[in-house]
């Protein structure tokens, strides 16, 4: 994970980091904490971002189990059923896609298959107490060499402020753009951030 150049970022594969998808726990409209549905475009759009950015692989959390089947039928489809012909560069990129009931078994399978010790990043449009800045965790990325990493992203309306608090290492700073308004889909925000972190630059 040493980014020395931007040749040398470029042809990197980013080998102990990992990004999961969550569903719980979750705030619904109402603040409530809730397992939100699977979303068709958040499977494929995550797992082509994480194929560009040579993540070591993508994990689509969900503690429902029709809604766990239901990803795997999707998944499948573009891998080994029809889509596969269709479409090699969707099958390449769902090769990395996973899914799981929990992030403990995430955690779990990261630390298996990694033989590292894990850390774990929140990320969330709210600012927080002691978030982490871009800088600073790429600094921490490009020091801790025997360390994985897991990026964890939300759906509904965002991870709860407990989980943030609770169950993670650090808190990534809010993407800010323009003005106060910085409500993104999980599909953008999580392209910006891995390109801010891993972005082998124009
Ligand atoms: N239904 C929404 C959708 O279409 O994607 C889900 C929104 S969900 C709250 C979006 C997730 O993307 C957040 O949990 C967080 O992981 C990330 N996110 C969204 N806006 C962000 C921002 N400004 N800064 C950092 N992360 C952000």
């Amino acid at each position: 994970l040493r980014l020395k150049s931007p040749a040398q970022k470029g042809k990197m594969k980013l080998d102990k980091v990992y990004m999961a998808l969550l569903h719980h726990p979750v705030y619904n409209k109402s603040g409530e904490v809730v397992a939100s549905a699977i979303t068709n475009h958040d499977l494929h759009d995550l797992a082509r971002l994480c194929a560009t950015y040579g993540l070591a692989g993508y994990f689509v959390v969900n503690p429902l189990p029709l809604q766990r089947k239901l990803a795997e039928k999707l998944i499948q489809h573009w891998i080994t059923g029809p889509g596969a012909a269709y479409n090699p560069t969707r099958k390449e990129a769902f090769q990395l896609a996973r899914v799981a009931a929990d992030l403990e078994g995430v955690k779990g399978l990261i630390r298996e298959e990694s033989g590292r010790a894990l850390k774990l990043v929140g990320t969330t449009a709210r600012r927080l107490e002691n978030q982490i800045s871009f800088p600073a965790l790429r600094e921490k990325m490009d020091r801790d060499q025997d360390q994985s990493w897991l990026i964890l992203f939300g759906t509904g309306w965002g991870l709860t402020r407990e989980f943030l608090e609770k169950e993670v290492d650090y808190v990534l700073g809010p993407i800010m753009g323009a003005g106060d308004y910085n409500h993104l889909s999980v599909r953008s925000a999580s392209a910006i951030i891995l390109d801010r972190l891993f972005s082998c630059g124009a």
